[in-house]
């Protein structure tokens, strides 16, 4: 299906529409940042126009004080980022701050993070569980377009879902024909800006809208049950997320090659690791500290054809 997320970005990196992104997650992010807390900020980069450069203006916006991880830089340097920089927050893609989770747990560093924001990939339920436990932290999640500044939703204060953020974006819901679902039903996500609403992107993320009073006191919808769509091969999703959940793998890679599955996995030495499925090629190292960064989520296909436009 078409889909108009290089416009939708595009747009979402005018002049205005940053100031108003910076100045919507500022109201987000003060509800729990203190007054020159540190803030870890992990993303891909850090250029003006991504969600990377919009949180750290939302921070100092708050007070608080960013401190920048990525892209490139090792787990080694993200585990020393966050115990030197006293970090009391941290704002990252989901898989990395779970695998920050699992730096703790193996080196014994103590880290004081008491809020997570996750944003750039949807944070299922499964990687909430690792965060929150790991950390001993209040998670939090940042709904919108990919790494981009494209912001549309933010969790809500009492985690009932997300709120959306309904005077820039709206959200339908769709079966698999691409035809509007009644209020209520599960479905694909598809996402427009309210002023252009004939760009819609099809997020390929299933979930459902729930427009019932919320009783945080919001009165924005709420995008509910957020997961993987049809998109993602479920067979890796599955196994992607097995593997993930132990502690002792740190990152890993699955993918379908020509002759079958391939798997590329970091492991703690001396932990018991899963047991794996048969596979055409399977790679599975010791993290080697002083040079293992991690693996970055494939971008979407149309986030590929986007950064090959040159924006
Ligand atoms: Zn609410």
């Amino acid at each position: 299906m078409q889909s108009a997320y290089g416009e939708i970005a595009a747009l979402s990196m005018e002049e205005a529409a940053l100031e108003r992104s910076a100045a919507y997650l500022h109201a987000q992010l003060s509800r729990f940042l203190k007054l020159k807390e540190r803030v870890l900020i992990c993303f891909p980069n850090h250029d003006r126009g991504s969600i990377g450069w919009l949180m750290e203006q939302a921070v100092r916006r708050c007070g608080a004080v960013p401190v920048l991880w990525g892209p490139e830089k090792t787990w080694k340097q993200l585990l020393q980022q966050a115990f030197f920089s006293h970090a009391g927050a941290i704002i990252a893609m989901p898989l990395i701050v779970l695998g920050l989770t699992k730096l703790k747990k193996y080196s014994g560093i103590p880290l004081y993070i008491r809020n997570v924001v996750t944003a750039g990939y949807p944070c299922l339920d499964w990687m909430i569980d690792g965060v929150a436990g790991g950390l001993d932290c209040r998670t939090w999640g940042c709904f919108g377009l990919g790494t981009t500044c494209a912001v549309a939703g933010f969790s809500c204060g009492k985690s009932l879902g997300v709120h959306l953020r309904d005077t820039e974006y709206g959200v339908d819901i769709v079966d698999s024909d691409g035809a509007a679902l009644p209020a209520g039903e599960t479905g694909e996500i598809v996402l427009y800006p309210k002023k252009q609403p004939w760009l819609r992107h099809f997020t390929g993320d299933v979930g459902r809208v729930e427009t019932a009073p919320c009783p945080c006191g919001c009165a924005a919808p709420r995008l509910m049950d957020i997961r993987p769509g049809s998109a993602v091969d479920p067979d890796l999703a599955e196994l992607g997320q097995r593997l993930q959940s132990w502690t002792s793998v740190l990152d890993c890679r699955l993918d379908k090659g020509e002759y079958g599955l391939e798997i590329e996995m970091i492991v703690f030495p001396g932990e018991k690791l899963p047991k794996l499925p048969s596979a055409a090629k399977q790679v599975i190292r010791p993290w080697n500290p002083k040079e293992d960064a991690p693996f970055w989520y494939m971008p979407l296909a149309d986030e590929t054809v986007f950064l090959e436009e040159g924006y």
